[in-house]
């Protein structure tokens, strides 16, 4: 399937699945408040009304959070807080978004690449431009060549630039546009580089599983998601298409 039928498929399962969670959500809360509304009355007399004030501004703030990022995705329409959607989505929406998509028999892979997808779309329109410092290239340890020696984590200049795998091209990425370039083997790590460099936006390389995670990770900070390429299956000798991430780095780049 072309690439950008590709996406347009992902958002239609992404909005599809954020618009049963939206129904789900709404429907239990409204049957939450209706079921106590008759006993309620017993305990004192105003507590049917406290508590459907309470679950009312649930609902409101779950069909803001929704209706949000479907203006946001369909459409060049911000509700008020817009900004406040990206946080919903990751926190909220997501996990429950995940669970729906499981039990109508999505894979996990659909679930997680439908969101980077839409995750970069909000990323991309919240975002504007940074100095080059301010960017940090965040790198899966799995696209090091697997018989290569050198150590990577602590220092990416340990490279020798042989050109067996994309780390080369990474490094001469990097000196090109003076951005951060890291590779981390795990969460722990990532998490160090990123407290290291302060970067304003990461834009990350990893499978769908990696990213989905990292992404929710480090909200508030913003991640630009790029897939790699898993010839080898996962984890092994993956790659990544250098050009799309050289067009992601100048679309964050000051000019
Ligand atoms: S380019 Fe060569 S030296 Fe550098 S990490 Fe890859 S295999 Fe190792």
């Amino acid at each position: 399937m072309p690439e950008a039928a590709q996406g347009t498929s992902r958002k239609r399962l992404f909005i599809g699945l954020i618009a049963g969670t939206c129904v789900l959500v709404c429907t239990l809360l409204a049957l939450l408040w209706i079921v106590p509304y008759v006993g309620l009355r017993n305990i004192h007399p105003a507590a049917p009304w406290v508590l459907g004030l309470l679950l009312g501004a649930l609902l409101l703030l779950v069909l803001w959070a929704s209706l949000g990022l479907l203006f946001s995705v369909i459409l060049p329409w911000h509700l008020p807080l817009a900004k406040r959607v990206r946080g919903v989505t990751v926190k909220l929406l997501v996990p429950m978004m995940s669970l729906l998509g499981r039990a109508l028999g999505f894979s996990k892979e659909d679930i997680h690449t439908s969101f980077i997808k839409v995750n970069n779309e909000l990323v991309l329109r919240e975002l504007g431009r940074f100095s080059a410092s301010r960017i940090l290239l965040l790198m899966p340890h799995c696209l090091q060549n697997s018989r290569c020696e050198m150590r990577l984590t602590h220092d990416v200049d340990n490279c020798k630039r042989c050109g067996k795998c994309p780390i080369t091209g990474l490094l001469e990425l990097r000196d090109r546009y003076g951005v951060h370039l890291a590779v981390a083997t795990g969460g722990t790590i990532a998490r160090r580089i990123v407290v290291d460099k302060r970067p304003k936006v990461i834009i990350a390389v990893a499978c769908y599983r990696d990213l989905s995670s990292g992404i929710q990770d480090a909200y508030p900070l913003p991640v630009y998601g790029v897939l790699n390429d898993r010839p080898f299956g996962p984890c092994l000798d993956t790659t990544v298409a250098l050009d799309r991430l050289e067009a992601a780095l100048q679309r964050f780049l000051l000019a």
